[in-house]
């Protein structure tokens, strides 16, 4: 058979993973809290299968959910989404983003993605036949160079994919990149796929600027949000995509012959914890005591922290530690002091290493206290 993903290896998260459980060390690779979600959360779901809700959803996904979410994007982006024709539930933030790719890629179609890339797009581009189109991102900004994404631009040119917060970076859009990606969306008539999968994780006051806000760019998007990343259950793979309705027929289609629905007492719970909104406006204060705790206990370590406006991640610069290469360094810290991360070159074609290393600071105190006690030998 001829490989459709030739280049395509076991993903860094979980190789990474594996290491950390084979040295027993400290897991701050693969983006996953270590703490257990709200008990209210495992309540409201056992309760929902009690009262039997056990068989299959509908297809887009039950109304209370795609309701209680429309409710929350109005309070979060003053925005009306139609809960009927423009919400579909999925089984996690990956999957929305393959099936709105699958959705309008064909062949031969140029689709523009900025690097360091969340390790699923370039894939999910090329086993739909797209051409990835890769433009890297500003070191050591992490920022958008619209002069050169405009010269990337072709006739074959079809959607541009946007990550804020930013996986790994912790980097955010800004006014000033929504009012670029608007002429240039406008000018050349492309599809946005943005994944907002870090949407309630921003931070000293930032302001997360989601497509949704701006009518003219939602009328050509898919926006991609997960509920295992916000919610503290990335084990229930819960996400969902909105877009505008002639789209979101589009994406329906491709949807019910992928997975056809998504498991229903896992909505219904979800449903309800919605109603309360405290649920998800508490979560940028919570994920900022842990950023800055964690910022706190690095800073007697040799490691240098970039700055981190969103997402739960933190990346790191070691040239103060050593100049090997970042992929040999997080294999030796997790086998030698205990302590497992990720390198930032596998979100990178060409495997471009700047020497930055990223943390995963979604854990208890006592992890991090563990961690970076381990991380101050290194
Ligand atoms: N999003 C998670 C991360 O960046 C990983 C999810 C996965 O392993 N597929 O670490």
């Amino acid at each position: 058979m001829i490989s459709k993903l030739p280049n395509v290896g076991t993903t860094i998260f979980t190789v990474m993973s594996a290491l950390a459980a084979e040295h027993k060390a400290i897991n701050l690779s693969q983006g996953f809290p270590d703490f257990d979600c709200d008990d209210t959360l495992k309540e409201v779901v056992n309760a929902a299968m009690q009262q039997g809700h056990n068989q299959y959803a509908p297809m887009p996904g039950i109304m209370p959910l795609r309701e209680a979410i429309a409710k929350k994007i109005y309070n979060s982006y003053a925005q009306t989404i139609n809960p009927d024709t423009e919400i579909t539930i999925t089984p996690g933030g990956t999957y929305a983003i393959f099936t709105a790719i699958a959705t309008c890629i064909q062949p031969g179609d140029e689709v523009i993605i900025f690097e360091p890339a969340y390790d699923s797009y370039i894939p999910n581009v090329l086993v739909n036949g797209g051409v990835p189109v890769l433009i890297p991102l500003t070191f050591p900004e992490y920022r958008i160079n619209w002069e050169l994404v405009r010269s990337k631009i072709t006739s074959r040119t079809r959607m541009i994919m946007l990550n804020t917060p930013h996986n790994p970076t912790g980097s955010i859009l800004t006014e000033a990149d929504i009012r670029e990606l608007e002429q240039l969306v406008a000018a050349h008539n492309l599809l946005v796929l943005s994944d907002e999968v870090y949407e309630h994780l921003v931070y000293d006051g930032g302001q997360h600027h989601s497509i949704l806000k701006y009518p003219n760019l939602f009328k050509n998007s898919f926006v991609t949000f997960s509920f295992g990343k916000v919610f503290h259950v990335t084990g229930w793979k819960m996400g969902y995509c909105i877009a505008p309705a002639h789209l979101m027929k589009e994406y329906r289609k491709v949807h019910q012959y992928l997975c056809f629905s998504v498991n229903t007492p896992m909505q219904y719970g979800l449903a309800k914890f919605l109603e309360t909104p405290e649920h998800y406006l508490s979560l940028p204060a919570f994920y900022q005591e842990k950023r800055d705790y964690f910022l706190q206990l690095m800073a007697d370590t040799k490691f240098t922290p970039l700055p981190c406006y969103g997402s739960y991640f933190q990346l790191m610069r070691y040239d103060r530690i050593s100049d090997e290469g970042d992929k040999d360094l997080t294999i030796r810290i997790t086998k030698e002091f205990g302590v497992a991360s990720i390198p930032v070159s596998a979100f990178y074609q060409d495997g471009q290493d700047d020497h930055v290393i990223r943390f995963c600071f979604a854990k208890k105190k006592a992890t991090l206290e563990q961690a970076a006690e381990r991380l101050r030998k290194v």
